[in-house]
């Protein structure tokens, strides 16, 4: 296998062509929304001559089976997509991941954090009984408390040399900092570009590798994104706010910045966005049930 190798400039600001890609997680079925972010992908990838990329987000190694990912591609093809191979894995990749850790490290931006995630919820809980409300990202996740960024340089070793599980975070005031301007990100519409103003700040110290997995959705998002010359990110509304997040690994970072595009959710009955555990509309479900892949494309309002 070919090694990885951080880029760390853009060739140009719009290569060649341009680069689409669909990243699913193989943790459960693919359903109607997927559906709509592969064939967005694969259709504005074609209407401009683009590459069409598939990319396989399994860092959650617990979650993630090799029996999803088959059905990944079985849905996909079935859909009637093709993808250029091969096809990447991120599990694979762990220390490509590790290289963006370790400099961001180098920039001191980065602390272990020890407090699982019951001990997060009880300091909450003591806070908020005292009348306070303690602050919460755009998911709703409260915030990650700062006593982890004081600890000595001394404790921290002494913690991890004792086992005590932890993860790698973001110092956001610091890494804010050190981005050293306003961040924003080229959202595209129908017919226009517009800047969008990025807010990282909103998700406090967000993780770049965990306890259970030496990386993170934001740290390899974005490497991946940059290494594969992605220049056009098409996903769900659903993670519109993390790209702030991502703006700013890319600007600590030195990556390139890809133009984003984040499109309508396909929601249930209930008004709520679809689940990988609800059967009733997964791509796998509605083709046994007889549905043609163009019963799919006019099911998502293709
Ligand atoms: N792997 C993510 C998911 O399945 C998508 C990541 C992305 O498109 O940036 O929700």
């Amino acid at each position: 296998m070919a090694e990885d190798c951080m880029p760390t400039r853009h060739p140009a600001p719009y290569p060649d062509s341009p680069v689409f890609r669909f990243a699913p997680s193989p943790n459960g079925l693919l359903h109607l929304g997927h559906a709509l972010s592969a064939l967005m992908n694969h259709d504005m990838a074609s209407a401009q001559g683009g590459r069409f990329l598939l990319r396989i987000e399994d860092i959650d190694v617990a979650r993630c089976t090799p029996e999803f990912e088959e059905m990944i591609y079985r849905d996909l093809a079935w859909l009637g997509l093709t993808w250029e191979m091969p096809v990447r894995r991120q599990s694979e990749h762990f220390d490509f991941y590790r290289q963006a850790l370790d400099r961001l490290q180098d920039m001191g931006l980065v602390y272990p954090a020890f407090m699982t995630r019951g001990e997060v919820k009880s300091r909450v809980a003591d806070y908020e009984r005292g009348g306070g409300s303690w602050p919460r990202d755009p998911d709703g996740s409260p915030l990650y408390p700062h006593d982890d960024r004081h600890r000595s340089e001394t404790e921290r070793r002494q913690l991890i040399a004792e086992g005590v599980r932890h993860a790698y975070r973001l110092d956001m005031d610091r890494a804010m900092a050190a981005a050293g301007k306003a961040l924003s990100w080229k959202e595209t519409g129908e017919d226009r570009i517009r800047e969008v103003t990025a807010d990282p700040g909103l998700w406090g110290d967000v993780v770049l590798s965990r306890s259970d997995a030496p990386s993170s959705y934001h740290l390899s998002v974005v490497t991946d994104d940059a290494l594969q010359g992605i220049t056009h990110v098409v996903r769900g509304q659903d993670l519109s706010a993390s790209t702030a997040v991502h703006r700013l690994l890319q600007v600590l970072l030195d990556l390139p910045e890809p133009v984003y595009h984040h499109h309508r959710l396909i929601l249930d009955s209930d008004g709520r966005k679809l689940s990988k555990s609800e059967g009733s509309t997964g791509i796998a479900i509605l083709r046994d049930e007889g549905l043609l892949a163009d019963d799919i494309r006019r099911l998502v309002g293709l």
